[in-house]
Protein backbone atom coordinates (compact mmCIF):
# COMPACT_ATOMS: atom_id res chain seq x y z
CA UNK A 1 0.00 0.00 0.00
CA UNK A 2 1.52 3.06 -1.31
CA UNK A 3 1.69 5.26 1.63
CA UNK A 4 3.99 8.34 2.50
CA UNK A 5 7.02 6.22 3.47
CA UNK A 6 6.70 4.24 0.28
CA UNK A 7 6.34 7.24 -1.82
CA UNK A 8 9.64 8.80 0.32
CA UNK A 9 11.13 5.09 -0.61
CA UNK A 10 10.22 5.59 -4.43
CA UNK A 11 11.75 9.02 -4.76
CA UNK A 12 15.23 8.22 -2.78
CA UNK A 13 15.49 5.22 -5.65
CA UNK A 14 14.67 7.88 -8.08
CA UNK A 15 17.17 10.14 -6.97
CA UNK A 16 19.92 7.80 -6.75
CA UNK A 17 19.37 6.65 -10.04
CA UNK A 18 19.02 9.70 -11.99
CA UNK A 19 19.69 12.65 -10.09
CA UNK A 20 22.49 14.69 -11.91
CA UNK A 21 21.70 12.71 -15.03
CA UNK A 22 21.03 13.68 -18.92
CA UNK A 23 17.78 11.90 -20.23
CA UNK A 24 18.70 9.80 -23.34
CA UNK A 25 15.10 9.31 -23.95
CA UNK A 26 11.59 9.34 -22.64
CA UNK A 27 8.66 7.22 -23.69
CA UNK A 28 5.07 8.47 -22.14
CA UNK A 29 2.50 6.35 -22.79
CA UNK A 30 -0.46 8.76 -20.98
CA UNK A 31 -2.18 10.71 -23.74
CA UNK A 32 -1.97 14.18 -22.09
CA UNK A 33 2.23 13.69 -22.46
CA UNK A 34 1.91 11.66 -25.33
CA UNK A 35 4.13 14.18 -27.52
CA UNK A 36 6.08 15.17 -24.83
CA UNK A 37 10.37 14.31 -25.43
CA UNK A 38 12.38 15.01 -22.34
CA UNK A 39 15.82 14.09 -24.40
CA UNK A 40 18.46 16.23 -23.56
CA UNK A 41 16.25 17.24 -20.62
CA UNK A 42 18.64 16.73 -17.06
CA UNK A 43 17.25 15.55 -13.77
CA UNK A 44 18.08 17.81 -11.01
CA UNK A 45 16.51 16.08 -8.09
CA UNK A 46 13.40 13.92 -6.51
CA UNK A 47 11.34 14.45 -3.90
CA UNK A 48 8.22 13.33 -2.68
CA UNK A 49 5.47 15.57 -0.77
CA UNK A 50 3.16 13.27 1.02
CA UNK A 51 1.90 10.79 -1.44
CA UNK A 52 2.70 12.57 -4.06
CA UNK A 53 6.13 12.18 -6.50
CA UNK A 54 8.17 15.36 -7.79
CA UNK A 55 10.71 14.64 -10.52
CA UNK A 56 12.44 17.80 -10.80
CA UNK A 57 13.67 18.51 -14.21
CA UNK A 58 16.09 21.04 -16.19
CA UNK A 59 15.35 21.77 -19.69
CA UNK A 60 17.95 22.23 -22.14
CA UNK A 61 16.72 26.02 -22.51
CA UNK A 62 17.34 26.39 -18.83
CA UNK A 63 13.40 26.13 -17.53
CA UNK A 64 12.96 23.85 -14.65
CA UNK A 65 10.10 21.80 -14.53
CA UNK A 66 8.37 19.07 -12.10
CA UNK A 67 7.48 15.79 -13.76
CA UNK A 68 4.24 14.98 -10.84
CA UNK A 69 2.92 11.71 -10.47
CA UNK A 70 0.63 10.22 -7.76
CA UNK A 71 1.22 6.17 -7.07
CA UNK A 72 -2.24 6.25 -5.38
CA UNK A 73 -3.20 2.46 -4.63
CA UNK A 74 -1.20 0.54 -7.03
CA UNK A 75 1.27 2.80 -8.72
CA UNK A 76 4.96 2.19 -8.95
CA UNK A 77 8.33 3.60 -10.06
CA UNK A 78 11.33 1.09 -10.91
CA UNK A 79 15.00 1.56 -11.33
CA UNK A 80 16.88 -0.70 -13.73
CA UNK A 81 20.51 -0.84 -15.10
CA UNK A 82 20.77 -0.63 -18.57
CA UNK A 83 20.07 -3.44 -20.34
CA UNK A 84 18.64 -5.29 -17.20
CA UNK A 85 14.94 -7.81 -17.22
CA UNK A 86 11.97 -5.49 -16.30
CA UNK A 87 10.43 -7.42 -13.65
CA UNK A 88 7.48 -7.17 -11.25
CA UNK A 89 4.91 -5.65 -13.45
CA UNK A 90 3.02 -6.21 -16.47
CA UNK A 91 4.34 -4.20 -19.25
CA UNK A 92 0.45 -3.16 -20.08
CA UNK A 93 1.08 -0.91 -16.90
CA UNK A 94 4.09 0.75 -18.12
CA UNK A 95 2.97 4.73 -18.39
CA UNK A 96 6.29 6.45 -18.83
CA UNK A 97 9.61 5.20 -19.39
CA UNK A 98 12.66 7.60 -19.01
CA UNK A 99 16.54 6.32 -20.47
CA UNK A 100 19.74 7.56 -18.93
CA UNK A 101 23.02 6.43 -19.90
CA UNK A 102 23.27 4.59 -16.28
CA UNK A 103 19.61 3.76 -16.01
CA UNK A 104 15.98 3.14 -16.63
CA UNK A 105 13.37 4.39 -14.68
CA UNK A 106 9.63 2.95 -15.39
CA UNK A 107 6.53 4.27 -14.13
CA UNK A 108 4.11 1.42 -13.69
CA UNK A 109 -0.09 2.46 -12.80
CA UNK A 110 1.01 6.48 -12.51
CA UNK A 111 -1.76 8.75 -11.94
CA UNK A 112 -2.35 12.23 -12.66
CA UNK A 113 1.09 12.58 -14.51
CA UNK A 114 1.90 16.16 -15.78
CA UNK A 115 4.65 17.78 -16.55
CA UNK A 116 4.28 21.84 -14.77
CA UNK A 117 7.04 24.71 -14.64
CA UNK A 118 8.79 23.59 -11.17
CA UNK A 119 7.73 27.45 -9.89
CA UNK A 120 4.16 26.27 -10.18
CA UNK A 121 4.33 22.95 -8.07
CA UNK A 122 2.01 24.38 -5.36
CA UNK A 123 -1.02 23.71 -7.59
CA UNK A 124 -0.56 20.29 -7.43
CA UNK A 125 0.86 20.15 -3.31
CA UNK A 126 -0.02 23.52 -1.77
CA UNK A 127 -2.55 22.06 -0.50
CA UNK A 128 -1.40 19.72 1.29
CA UNK A 129 -1.02 19.52 5.14
CA UNK A 130 2.59 19.18 6.86
CA UNK A 131 4.23 16.40 5.42
CA UNK A 132 4.83 13.67 7.88
CA UNK A 133 8.45 12.51 6.13
CA UNK A 134 9.61 15.87 5.32
CA UNK A 135 12.11 18.78 6.17
CA UNK A 136 9.92 20.74 6.78
CA UNK A 137 7.21 18.78 8.87
CA UNK A 138 5.56 20.70 11.21
CA UNK A 139 3.17 18.47 14.19
CA UNK A 140 2.12 21.67 15.95
CA UNK A 141 0.19 22.38 12.37
CA UNK A 142 -0.75 18.93 12.00
CA UNK A 143 -2.54 19.14 15.25
CA UNK A 144 -4.28 22.79 14.52
CA UNK A 145 -5.26 21.34 10.91
CA UNK A 146 -7.30 18.35 12.55
CA UNK A 147 -9.04 20.55 15.40
CA UNK A 148 -9.95 22.55 12.55
CA UNK A 149 -12.67 19.98 12.07
CA UNK A 150 -14.08 18.93 14.99
CA UNK A 151 -17.11 17.38 14.14
CA UNK A 152 -15.15 14.83 11.53
CA UNK A 153 -14.24 11.09 12.27
CA UNK A 154 -10.85 10.89 13.09
CA UNK A 155 -10.67 8.00 10.49
CA UNK A 156 -11.69 10.23 7.95
CA UNK A 157 -9.50 13.08 9.22
CA UNK A 158 -6.12 11.48 9.43
CA UNK A 159 -6.69 10.52 5.62
CA UNK A 160 -7.32 13.99 4.18
CA UNK A 161 -3.89 14.99 3.17
CA UNK A 162 -5.04 18.68 3.85
CA UNK A 163 -4.78 18.22 7.47
CA UNK A 164 -1.31 16.25 7.03
CA UNK A 165 0.10 14.27 3.86
CA UNK A 166 1.16 11.06 3.86
CA UNK A 167 -0.65 9.03 6.41
CA UNK A 168 -2.94 6.24 3.84
CA UNK A 169 -5.27 3.27 5.65
CA UNK A 170 -2.69 1.26 6.71
CA UNK A 171 -1.36 3.70 9.25
CA UNK A 172 -4.58 5.61 10.05
CA UNK A 173 -6.42 1.75 11.31
CA UNK A 174 -2.78 1.08 13.20
CA UNK A 175 -2.68 4.68 14.69
CA UNK A 176 -6.03 4.58 15.98
CA UNK A 177 -5.83 0.88 17.28
CA UNK A 178 -2.18 1.62 19.22
CA UNK A 179 -4.18 5.02 20.46
CA UNK A 180 -7.71 2.86 21.61
CA UNK A 181 -9.34 5.40 19.96
CA UNK A 182 -12.03 4.10 17.26
CA UNK A 183 -12.58 5.33 13.99
CA UNK A 184 -15.10 7.17 14.47
CA UNK A 185 -14.85 9.20 16.94
CA UNK A 186 -15.14 13.10 16.13
CA UNK A 187 -11.32 14.83 16.10
CA UNK A 188 -12.75 17.39 19.02
CA UNK A 189 -13.38 13.97 21.65
CA UNK A 190 -9.92 12.79 20.72
CA UNK A 191 -8.12 12.49 23.65
CA UNK A 192 -4.49 13.10 22.80
CA UNK A 193 -4.36 14.55 19.36
CA UNK A 194 -0.74 15.75 19.75
CA UNK A 195 0.35 11.93 20.54
CA UNK A 196 -1.57 10.63 17.66
CA UNK A 197 -0.15 12.80 15.46
CA UNK A 198 3.19 11.85 16.96
CA UNK A 199 2.34 8.46 17.11
CA UNK A 200 2.10 8.51 12.89
CA UNK A 201 5.23 9.88 12.50
CA UNK A 202 7.02 7.70 14.05
CA UNK A 203 5.79 5.09 12.76
CA UNK A 204 6.44 6.32 8.82
CA UNK A 205 9.51 7.31 10.03
CA UNK A 206 10.37 3.95 11.18
CA UNK A 207 9.34 2.28 8.11
CA UNK A 208 11.23 4.67 5.88
CA UNK A 209 14.00 3.14 4.03
CA UNK A 210 12.59 -0.91 3.73
CA UNK A 211 9.44 -1.87 1.64
CA UNK A 212 7.62 -3.82 3.76
CA UNK A 213 5.54 -1.64 6.39
CA UNK A 214 5.52 -2.84 10.00
CA UNK A 215 3.09 -1.04 12.93
CA UNK A 216 3.72 -3.95 15.65
CA UNK A 217 7.59 -4.08 14.81
CA UNK A 218 8.22 -7.29 13.25
CA UNK A 219 8.68 -8.23 9.77
CA UNK A 220 7.22 -11.54 9.57
CA UNK A 221 4.50 -11.94 6.85
CA UNK A 222 1.01 -11.91 8.72
CA UNK A 223 2.72 -10.15 11.97
CA UNK A 224 3.13 -7.12 10.31
CA UNK A 225 -0.03 -5.35 11.37
CA UNK A 226 -2.33 -4.87 14.61
CA UNK A 227 -5.65 -4.24 12.92
CA UNK A 228 -5.13 -3.68 9.23
CA UNK A 229 -5.97 -6.42 6.74
CA UNK A 230 -6.80 -8.71 9.59
CA UNK A 231 -10.32 -9.39 9.54
CA UNK A 232 -12.19 -11.76 11.55
CA UNK A 233 -8.47 -12.53 13.52
CA UNK A 234 -8.36 -11.99 17.04
CA UNK A 235 -7.19 -9.13 18.03
CA UNK A 236 -3.22 -9.12 19.12
CA UNK A 237 -3.75 -7.54 22.45
CA UNK A 238 -7.20 -9.04 23.51
CA UNK A 239 -8.33 -11.86 21.63
CA UNK A 240 -12.04 -9.96 20.18
CA UNK A 241 -12.49 -10.55 16.19
CA UNK A 242 -11.11 -7.46 14.62
CA UNK A 243 -13.91 -5.85 12.43
CA UNK A 244 -13.61 -4.13 8.91
CA UNK A 245 -16.55 -1.72 7.65
CA UNK A 246 -16.88 1.25 5.55
CA UNK A 247 -15.84 4.52 6.79
CA UNK A 248 -16.14 7.71 4.59
CA UNK A 249 -14.68 6.25 0.94
CA UNK A 250 -12.23 3.95 2.53
CA UNK A 251 -12.89 0.84 4.84
CA UNK A 252 -11.06 0.59 8.33
CA UNK A 253 -10.67 -2.18 10.66
CA UNK A 254 -10.44 -1.97 14.49
CA UNK A 255 -10.50 -3.79 17.37
CA UNK A 256 -14.04 -3.30 19.14
CA UNK A 257 -12.73 -3.74 22.66
CA UNK A 258 -9.22 -1.87 22.29
CA UNK A 259 -10.98 1.15 20.49
CA UNK A 260 -13.92 1.61 21.76
CA UNK A 261 -16.81 4.84 21.03
CA UNK A 262 -15.76 7.77 22.40
CA UNK A 263 -13.14 6.56 24.08
CA UNK A 264 -11.21 8.40 27.06
CA UNK A 265 -8.55 5.80 28.17
CA UNK A 266 -5.88 5.03 25.42
CA UNK A 267 -3.99 1.65 25.29
CA UNK A 268 -0.80 2.67 25.30
CA UNK A 269 1.69 1.96 22.47
ZN1 LIG B 1 -8.52 -5.79 21.17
Amino acid sequence: MPEGDTVWNTARVLHRALAGARITSSDFRVPQLATTDLSGWTVRESASRGKHLLLRLHAPNDARWTLHSHLRMDGAWRAYAPGERWTGRPAHLIRVVLRSPGAVAVGYHLHEMTLVPTAEEDQLVGHLGPDLLGPDWDAAEAVRRLADHPEQTIGEALLDQRNLAGVGNLYKCEVLFLRGVSPWTPVGAVPDLPGMVALAQRLLAANRGRWTQSSTGSLYRGQTSYVYGRRAQPCRRCGTAIRKEELGERVTYWCPVCQPEHSDTPVSG
